[in-house]
């Protein structure tokens, strides 16, 4: 069959199935097949390898992503398109689909324990779990190649000092290393989203860049430094509903970091995160 990313090839079949899009599933679907290739190319996909694929909507990136892996495990929540990709993806023999939410399916158990690269348009309403869970449940991903809303890309790559910067940033930087790979605008995609999008691959650390006696204790440290912006660093901590530390103990820390009791979150590294956390959590 000719491609999904020919924009008349997706107007017909999502007519032949009167398929009605849900904007609560955040589906944008792809209709330019050179934002496909790019992304194939960004996430190096070879016959060796197994892609998880989140949310394949009607299968125009699952077409391409067939071509290119050894294997692909697509995970689609609107049972709905399951019609649509039984016919889409037809002719290959290498795609598993499976009728799941991303945030709930048990991604190890479902690709036998193997490493994976994940490649996804990506839901927008639900980036931040899906990202967050595949780092922290320690699925076996080698990278995550994924199209996000643009601004969320710019957090996830910024450094410290400026505006963009902040607890995703740090979270997604403790655990891979991210590059904007493209912008993408609003027309490469059928319905239109009224954001620009980008996309972004993360490559994982194979050895923890950071190392910390208590990630759970840092990460607590790093949403209480970021939930009062304007705030001193000491009071966003004073402050946190999560944490007990008492304003001492933070000017105590931060002066034997050598700095400056009222610095804000947004001027340290994740390394002084990490020390300070260190000092904090004895
Ligand atoms: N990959 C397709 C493409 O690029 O044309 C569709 C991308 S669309 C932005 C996001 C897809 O994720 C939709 O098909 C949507 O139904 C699916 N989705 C939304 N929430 C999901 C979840 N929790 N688990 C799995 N899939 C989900």
């Amino acid at each position: 069959m000719e491609k999904l990313s020919n924009p008349k090839v997706t107007i017909e079949i999502i007519q032949k199935y009167n398929f009605a899009f849900q904007k609560r599933f955040g589906q944008n679907f792809l209709i330019d097949g050179h934002v496909i290739e790019k992304i194939i190319r960004a996430a190096e996909i070879t016959k060796d390898d197994v892609v998880l694929e989140i949310g394949p909507g009607i299968g125009t990136m699952t077409q391409y992503l067939a071509e290119a892996a050894g294997e692909v495990f697509a995970v689609e929540i609107d049972k709905n398109l399951l019609p649509i990709l039984a016919e889409t993806l037809a002719e290959y023999d290498n795609v598993t689909v499976v009728n799941e939410d991303i945030l709930k399916v048990d991604i190890a158990a479902l690709t036998g324990g193997r490493l994976v690269k994940v490649v996804a348009n990506l839901p927008y309403y639900i980036t931040t779990p899906i990202i967050m869970g595949l780092f922290e449940n320690h699925i076996p991903a080698t990278s995550i190649t994924v199209m996000v809303q643009k601004e969320v890309a710019e957090r996830m790559q910024a450094g410290p000092g400026g505006k963009d910067y902040g607890a995703l940033s740090l979270a997604v930087q403790y655990y891979a290393e991210p590059y904007i790979v493209a912008n993408v605008p609003p027309n490469c995609f059928m319905p239109r989203p009224n954001v620009g999008s980008a996309v972004i691959r993360l490559t994982r650390h194979t050895e923890p860049k950071i190392v910390v006696k208590d990630e759970k204790f840092m990460f607590k440290l790093i949403r209480a430094s970021f939930n009062q912006r304007r705030k001193t660093l000491q009071n966003g901590i004073n402050n946190s509903a999560e944490l007990s530390i008492s304003k001492d103990a933070v000017v105590e820390a931060l002066r034997k970091m050598g700095l400056s009791e009222s610095i804000r979150g947004e001027a340290l590294t994740l390394a002084q995160f990490a020390e300070l956390s260190d000092l904090l959590c004895e």
